[in-house]
Order: structure tokens, then C-alpha cells, then sequence
């Protein structure tokens, strides 16, 4: 009995020093895995920092860009294009007027009518029609008549509450969102194709007199008295509601803003001085890059692997299109080098924009207090089953790394142009009012990214100066805006309604 009991109490000491070594080796290698990731993350925060210094500098150096994208084509990555929309709307426009906003999957085609000052918009519809994939890749007849017919449809499915004066033409707003050389208010040339379409033959040409012989092959009488893309029609539409509207920014799937110049500020200009002395410019500024933009190794990778690498470095710090993709870039090195889902690094975790930034901004949001959503995202995306709170409180903390420093680099943009137009101080004590219109799904939708944005204006400017300045939210401006540019340049301006 006492040789067993022996026994017994021996092997129960070996067990228990083998359960202690192994005790000890988890605890090393967890603490190791820790430690790893702890520094990724540290360096991540580091090389992400937007302290208000810097953002100055941003701002600045946003300015100086775009005084010089003004001065010379091709003086800047800034693009500086000028829209040919000198005549915003005032809210006095009359008659019906048309919109197609073609830039996507799905192309929108709409109606107002306008009742002028007081009665402002009577009445409004809109249609959206998916683009049949194999049209974003055939001919340029192909597209422009499907785009024709699908108005031509429209127009005669119009209710009585739409009147068209005896003897004139339809009017549209042409929303374009693709590359184009403008060349009037109502005619341009395509640069490239993007997003997915692949249309021979096109490039060069005139956009305004392709989709208008493909209106005259469908019998449709109507005439494009505007061609915009959606940051100009964003412009527009915020200023038809509200006088002191001077810049528009989308921050959707990708970015870009438009600003109201004093034309003599614009000496690439060449053409006469417009009526009202104010220029719309096109900033294209998605392609803003600067020193002072805090870039890591992560967005270098991704800039590399992207469809245009070297373009588009602002753009790709910030907008919808990346964020997704930045945070699953560190996921995968914190997976690769601190094993933080495992001895195996999940294969999900490499496949490029496998994480789009409506789920990270899903994660981001989760109020849950065991993050129970962060970890259905991890499962639901990447197959990552069984993560510790730790971890997700870790995934948390990196959307708000990429989130925060996305939203104060916009800020930072939003300040340079205020600069540019001498809205950052208040001159001469006067208190007037400047208003920017937003509007994509990013600011619409991931509020921490919007919030931070307002914010940051607001330290930038300090309390007083952004006492003046308000950002609105500009709902489908864009598509309502075209169609009031085409009301604001209709050929029968100044003449009465017959
Ligand atoms: P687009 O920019 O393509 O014209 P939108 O302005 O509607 O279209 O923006 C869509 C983009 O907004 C998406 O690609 C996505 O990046 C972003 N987005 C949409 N919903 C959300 C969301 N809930 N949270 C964060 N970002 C979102
Ligand atoms: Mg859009």
C-alpha cells in the first residue's frame, strides 16, 4: 500500500512539474506574442500620429498645391480643373429640368420641378437602373443608347404635375463621374474609363455629343445644358438651399472636393472673365500627396498592389475604398508576427479588399461589452473562430488608429481650402457664414469618421473661426445639383416662360 501510495505521490510530482512547465511556456509565449504586438502596434500609432502640428502642415501644404494646380496645367498633383460652372443656382430657377448621374453600377436618371424662390422644389422624382454588365464593357452606341432609352422611358411615364412650356426643349444635368477634359459648360472629353467600364473608342471623345446622338437615335428632345461630376453637382446643390455653401467634398468610395474661385485668382484661365467673377474648381483632390502625410508601411504596400500605384495618395488614406483594406493589412502582420489568431495565420487575412469598410466601420461601431460583433466580423470575413477579448478590443483600437487619422487628414484638407479662400480667419471681425456640403457613404454612414472630421475642423480653427464655419450633409446633392446647373445654364435664361 505504501510502495503504491509512494508511487503515486511520485508520479502526481512529476505531473505536477510537467503542468507547471508548461504553464510557464504558455505564459512566455503569450507574453512574447504580446510584447510582438504591442510594438506593431505602437509603430503603427507612431507612424499614424496626426498631432494638430502636423495637420497644419497638411493644410498648408493643400493651399500651396492648389495656388499652384491654378497656376499652370500640370503644376501640381493637384489637377485644379476648371468646371466652366460660373453660374450657381439661387434658388430662383423655374421650369422642369432633368438629371443623369451615370459613375457607378447603377446609373439615376431624375426630374424637378421648380417653382422658383418660394415655391423652391414643387415636385421630384428619380429612377435607378442597374447597367447591364455586359454594356460597362461593349460599345459606346451600346451604352449611350441603353442610357437614352432608359430616359426616353422616363420621360414618358411623366405625371401631370411636370410642365414643359409649348415650344422648348428639354434641359438636362449630365452627372459624369469619370475622368474628363472639360471644354464648356456643356461639352467635354473623356480622359479614361475607370471603375470597371471598358468602352472602345470612347476616350477622346466628346461624352455630351455621344449621349446626344444617342437621344436623337431615340427620338428624345432634349439638349445637355450641363456637364458636372458629382462633387460640382454636390456644390450646386448645397448652394440652391443655403447662399453660403462654398465647397463641396465627397467621401464615398473614393474622394474628391470643389470650391467656389474668384476667377482672376485663376491664372490658367484663359477664357473670358465669367459673369459672376466666381469660377467652380474641380480639385481633384484625391491625388493631394505631401510630405507631411503620415504614410506607413501599410499604405505604401497597398499603393503598390493598387490599380494606380503613385496616384491617388490621399485618396487612398482615406476614402471607403481603402480603410477596409489598410486595417486587414495589419491584421495580417500582427497575424503573421504575433501569431494573434493562432499558431497559423487565417488565409482569409491575405486576400486583397476581402474587408470592405462597411464591416470595419460595423466592428468599429460595436457596442456590445464582450464585442460580440467584432468577433462574428472576424468569424463571418476571415474564418477566424474564438478570439479573446483582448484581441477584439485590439481590432477595435485599430479601426480607431486608420479611422481617426483618415477623418483628420479630410479635416486638415477642408482647413487648406478654407485657407485658399481666406475663410480660416475672421477678416475684418466679420463674422460670415461658410458652409462645405458632404455627402458619400462614408461620411453618411461611419459616424466616428464624420464626428472626428467636425472635430478636428474645430480644433484647427479654434473655437471662434469654427464658430462660422458649418458642415452640412448634402443628400444626393449630386443629383439634384446637375439638374439645377442645367436650369442655372438653360438657353432660355432671362427669357420669360412662354
Ligand atoms: P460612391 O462613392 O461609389 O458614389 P457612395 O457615396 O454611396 O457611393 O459611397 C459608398 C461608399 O461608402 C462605399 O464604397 C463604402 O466605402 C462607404 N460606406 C458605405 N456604407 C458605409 C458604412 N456603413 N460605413 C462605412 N463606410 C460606408
Ligand atoms: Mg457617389
Amino acid at each position: 500500500m505504501g510502495k503504491v501510495a509512494v508511487g503515486v505521490a511520485v508520479v502526481g510530482a512529476v505531473a505536477a512539474v510537467a503542468v507547471a512547465t508548461v504553464v510557464v511556456r504558455r505564459r512566455m509565449r503569450s507574453t512574447g506574442k504580446w510584447t510582438r504586438a504591442a510594438e506593431i502596434v505602437r509603430e503603427l500609432e507612431e507612424q499614424c500620429a496626426t498631432p494638430l502640428g502636423r495637420l497644419r502642415q497638411v493644410a498648408d501644404a493643400m493651399a500651396v498645391e492648389m495656388h499652384a494646380g491654378l497656376a499652370s496645367d500640370g503644376g501640381s498633383k493637384l489637377k485644379m480643373l476648371i468646371s466652366y460652372v460660373d453660374n450657381l443656382p439661387t434658388g430662383n430657377e423655374t421650369g422642369l429640368f432633368y438629371a443623369l448621374d451615370l459613375g457607378g453600377t447603377n446609373f439615376r436618371v431624375l426630374r424637378v420641378q421648380l417653382g422658383g424662390k418660394d415655391k423652391r422644389v414643387i415636385k421630384q422624382e428619380a429612377e435607378e437602373v442597374s447597367i447591364p454588365p455586359h454594356l460597362m464593357v461593349g460599345t459606346s452606341d451600346d451604352l449611350f443608347d441603353f442610357i437614352a432609352a432608359e430616359l426616353a422611358k422616363f420621360v414618358a411615364l411623366e405625371g401631370d404635375s411636370f410642365h414643359l412650356p409649348v415650344d422648348r426643349q428639354r434641359e438636362l444635368g449630365f452627372t459624369f463621374s469619370f475622368p474628363v477634359k472639360q471644354s464648356s459648360i456643356a461639352s467635354g472629353s473623356l480622359i479614361k474609363w475607370t471603375k470597371g467600364f471598358k468602352i472602345d473608342g470612347t476616350v477622346g471623345e466628346d461624352v455630351v455629343a455621344e449621349l446626344t446622338k444617342a437621344m436623337e437615335r431615340q427620338n428624345l428632345d432634349m439638349r445637355v445644358t450641363a456637364l458636372v461630376n458629382d462633387t460640382i453637382g454636390t456644390l450646386a446643390g448645397g448652394r440652391y438651399y443655403d447662399n453660403d455653401v462654398v465647397a463641396a467634398v465627397i467621401l464615398g468610395t473614393g474622394t474628391n472636393a470643389a470650391y467656389v474661385e474668384r476667377a482672376q485668382a485663376i491664372p490658367k484661365w484663359h477664357g473670358l472673365l465669367p459673369k459672376s467673377g466666381d469660377m467652380v474648381i474641380n480639385m481633384e483632390w484625391g491625388n493631394f500627396r505631401s510630405s507631411h502625410l503620415p504614410v506607413t508601411e501599410y499604405d505604401q504596400a497597398l499603393d503598390l498592389e493598387s490599380l494606380n500605384p503613385g496616384e491617388q495618395i490621399f485618396e487612398k488614406l482615406i476614402s471607403g475604398m481603402y480603410l477596409g483594406d489598410i486595417l486587414r493589412r495589419i491584421l495580417l502582420k500582427l497575424a503573421g508576427e504575433a501569431a494573434l489568431f493562432g499558431d497559423t495565420v487565417p488565409p482569409k487575412l491575405k486576400e486583397q479588399f476581402i474587408l470592405r469598410t462597411p464591416v470595419m466601420s460595423t466592428m468599429h461601431h460595436d457596442t456590445t461589452p464582450d464585442l460580440r460583433v467584432v468577433g462574428n466580423k472576424l468569424k463571418e470575413i476571415f474564418d477566424i473562430n474564438n478570439t479573446s477579448l483582448k484581441v477584439r478590443k485590439l481590432v477595435v483600437k485599430l479601426c480607431d488608429i486608420i479611422t481617426k487619422r483618415g477623418a483628420r487628414l479630410a479635416a486638415a484638407g477642408i482647413v487648406g481650402i478654407l485657407k485658399k479662400q481666406g475663410r480660416d480667419t475672421l477678416r475684418y471681425g466679420n463674422k460670415q457664414r461658410t458652409v462645405i456640403a458632404m455627402d458619400g457613404g462614408l461620411f453618411e454612414h461611419y459616424t466616428i469618421f464624420s464626428k472626428t472630421l467636425v472635430r478636428t475642423i474645430e480644433e484647427l480653427l479654434g473655437e471662434e473661426v469654427a464658430s462660422t464655419v458649418f458642415i452640412e450633409h448634402a443628400n444626393d446633392g449630386s443629383g439634384i445639383g446637375a439638374a439645377l446647373l442645367a436650369a442655372s445654364h438653360s438657353q432660355y435664361l432671362g427669357l420669360e416662360e412662354p
